[in-house]
């Protein structure tokens, strides 16, 4: 596979060691965006339908006990879907990028991986290196919840950071000293990317017509760029007849990219003004910022930011929700109910993205 990084158009071959090559004048507190292109893959991250209109999957590393992905589509209504990817096996849609990681990192022939998290990113990370005999080294922040921290102590080493910026910066002074490492942040890792996108191969296989939009969570936004990226796939196959538009759900207040694109500022650094960096490190969608800002001017993409009013109604409405999904999930059933009331007769698909940790998951 061939990448192209977007700000010098250097080539090179993947998987290599993506932390080297850097652009310290875009780094945040050291961290940097997502400027990754691909050029062409490698057949082992391709996804295709057989002749029968069944997926094939790439076939990604060794085999694990936990297959991700196959998540049930859900009628919601007469136009609307939802897809449930709190079944995966650790509860979130993470899980579906988890197998072409821990491969990546043994064809790096390492044996380690370090990750930055709040919560799902990390415990799906952990679960899949302990089936691969990775070790793993998670770096959070004493913010996070309980029952994330209690499942995220199953890492072989754990390093807590005052907060959440602290967390990332000292997540990257450690693996940028710690070569033997792999560096596993997942707001740039291309092969995670890749892994993440069967999610929107499976609701074309289950639906019976292409969804005019679907409404995805906006977390680190790679959930975002992968869709996009599969729906985009399947057009130019001539699997589907247009690109569903990827509705992108954020906590009103904490929306940088909406901002940033309705003040037509196209680099992420130009909104550190207005928005501190702080801000933009705690919104940690700003990696994939210039990727969304990108499908949103092919208007392929729009934002839907909702407020907590707006959750805290949805869920006065539907307590089964709060039990079974997170608040993140909620807030794009809560986009819904602020969606429909401008659009009518729309094919919708909305992604609940992660379980309701507060049960916590178990792990033999
Ligand atoms: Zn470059």
């Amino acid at each position: 596979m061939k990448l192209v990084c977007s700000i010098c158009k250097k080539q090179m071959d993947y998987p290599f060691e993506q932390i080297t090559h850097r652009h310290i004048e875009h780094e945040l507190d050291l961290v940097p965006p997502n400027f990754w292109e691909i050029k062409d893959y490698l057949p082992e991250f391709e996804i295709k339908f057989d002749n029968d209109g069944k997926i094939i999957y790439p076939k990604v590393g060794i085999k694990t006990r936990f297959k991700a992905g196959n998540t049930p589509l859900i009628r919601y209504d007469e136009n609307v879907f939802l897809k449930d990817e709190s079944v995966n096996p650790t509860g979130s849609f993470k899980d579906r990028g988890m197998e072409n990681l821990m491969n990546e990192i043994i064809l790096h022939k390492k044996r380690a991986i370090s990750i930055v998290s709040c919560g799902s990113g990390a415990i799906s990370a952990i679960f899949y290196a302990k089936e691969y005999g990775i070790k793993s080294i998670v770096f959070i922040h004493k913010g996070v919840s309980q029952s994330s921290i209690a499942q995220i102590k199953n890492a072989d080493e754990v390093f807590y950071s005052k907060d959440f910026v602290t967390s990332y910066e000292d997540f990257m002074k450690y693996s940028l000293t710690h070569k033997e490492v792999f560096w596993g942040f997942l707001n740039t890792n291309i092969s995670y990317m890749l892994g993440l996108r069967s999610m929107s191969y499976e609701i074309i296989r289950d639906i019976d017509c292409v969804p005019d939009v679907v409404i995805i969570p906006c977390g680190s936004g790679m959930n975002i760029v992968a869709q996009n990226l599969a729906f985009r796939e399947m057009y130019n196959a001539g699997i589907i007849s247009k690109i569903p538009k990827i509705a992108v759900v954020e906590i009103l207040g904490g929306n940088p990219i909406k901002q940033g694109f309705e003040n037509n500022m196209d680099d992420w650094l130009n909104i550190i003004n207005p928005i501190d960096s702080k801000t933009i490190l705690s919104n940690d969608t700003c990696f994939n910022y210039r990727k969304i800002y990108d499908m949103a001017s092919r208007n392929e993409a729009f934002f839907i930011s909702v407020s907590d009013e707006q959750i805290d109604s949805f869920i006065l409405a539907h307590p089964d929700y709060k039990a079974k999904y997170d608040y993140t999930s909620i807030s794009a059933m809560a986009a819904l109910d602020a969606y429909r009331k401008r659009a009518k007769n729309e094919r919708i698909v909305v992604v609940l993205t992660c379980k309701n940790r507060n049960g916590g998951i178990i792990y033999e």
